[in-house]
């Protein structure tokens, strides 16, 4: 766990979030989590599980303590290690809706209404919450209470990101100079993994995933009917694999022998779609197993995981409370009695 010096001098710190929506499936882990692995060596570095996110889509209550104990404990499996970054619950740090309101006055209304996510989002709904709408004005507040500078995430979230540094640029320049950074993205070489539908992003809200922790009979199910090359009607049709998402999918699971053999056996109707799955199928189960069974060993130690987010929800506050105090400040709100 990152301590020691006031975190308010610090340089280069690396937040980012997921949502507990749904399970942790391959295009979150390719597109960021692999991601946060990596830099946690490199960086400071504050991931966030953001149930306060997940709520602004249809959800069960009873569900979400359980989803959001399998995201941590999915997160760790993945590679997180709790001894180079801080994980912790965003609902266990009161500070991050306190700090969206403050930004909500300086965020555009019509900027909010233009993003994707929101439109997509709310075109599913009959009733449009606003925490939708202000979806992005929670999640800059979540960046910005940490002053953090770096946030690696997939493709999707750039839009939100931009809108991000619009309100750190707008909030400094009614209330502090330069108090907060304008944070950058960093992308991976998947921004955008496509879902099994071949169309759409592939979302926990979709229902098109493939999850990073599942078994290898379910990976080999989700896969079989995925949609391929719509070229191969037959099994005698040849294939463009560039316009198949599972050939895409080859590329981050298979090796560069592989690929090419894939490709060409598509191109020359040599295998059938099947034949294609099954291999991918192979190494993606292969390429997960000890992600697996890093979570079946944590499922054995629930209370490994409770302590993990008990400790970084512990280590936020005290960054949360030291830039709010200054906010506050900032923003001319009278110190509450007893406080200094
Ligand atoms: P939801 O459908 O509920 O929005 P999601 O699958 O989009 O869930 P999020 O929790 O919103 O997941 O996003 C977590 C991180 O994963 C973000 O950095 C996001 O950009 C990234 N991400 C999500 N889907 C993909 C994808 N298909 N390809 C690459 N990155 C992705
Ligand atoms: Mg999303």
């Amino acid at each position: 766990m990152p301590s020691g010096r006031s975190y308010l001098a610090r340089m280069n710190r690396v937040f980012s979030g997921i949502q507990p929506s749904g399970e942790l499936h391959i295009g979150n882990y390719l597109g960021a989590v692999r991601n946060w692995v990596a830099l946690q060596s490199q960086h400071e570095c504050i991931f966030c599980i953001v149930n306060l996110h997940a709520i602004t889509q249809p959800y069960d209550p009873r569900e979400l303590p359980a989803r959001t104990m399998e995201m941590a404990l999915g997160l760790l499996a993945a590679g997180l290690d709790p001894d180079k970054c801080t994980l912790f619950v965003q609902s266990h740090v009161p500070e991050h809706t306190e700090l969206a309101w403050a930004l909500s006055v300086v965020a555009p209304k019509g900027d909010l209404e233009r993003m994707t996510q929101f439109k997509e989002k709310s075109a599913r709904e009959e009733t449009v919450p606003a925490a939708l709408l202000n979806y992005p004005v929670l999640q800059a507040a979540d960046i910005l209470l940490y002053r953090a500078n770096l946030v690696p995430v997939g493709e999707d979230q750039l839009q939100h990101l931009e809108l991000s540094r619009e309100i750190a640029r707008r909030w400094n320049a009614r209330f502090g100079e330069d108090f907060f950074p304008e944070p950058q993205p960093l992308l991976t070489s998947a921004k955008r993994i496509v879902g099994l539908d071949g169309n759409a992003k592939m979302s926990k809200s979709l229902g098109n995933t493939i999850g990073v922790l599942d078994s290898p009979e379910v990976i080999w199910e989700k896969l079989r009917p995925a949609v391929t090359d719509p070229a191969r009607k037959t099994r005698k049709d040849p294939g463009n694999p560039d316009l198949c998402n599972l050939f895409s999918l080859h590329q981050f699971f298979s090796a560069p022998a592989e690929v090419t053999h894939v490709a060409e056996q598509c191109r020359t109707a040599g295998w059938g779609c099947l034949d294609c799955k099954r291999l991918l199928a192979d190494n993606m189960i292969a390429a997960l197993e000890p992600i697996r069974e890093r979570a079946a060993e944590l499922k054995a130690h629930p209370e490994r995981v409770r302590a993990v987010l008990e400790r970084g929800a512990a280590h936020c506050r005290d960054l949360a409370r030291e830039t709010m105090a200054r906010v506050r400040d900032l923003m001319g709100f009278v110190p509450a009695a007893g406080a200094h």
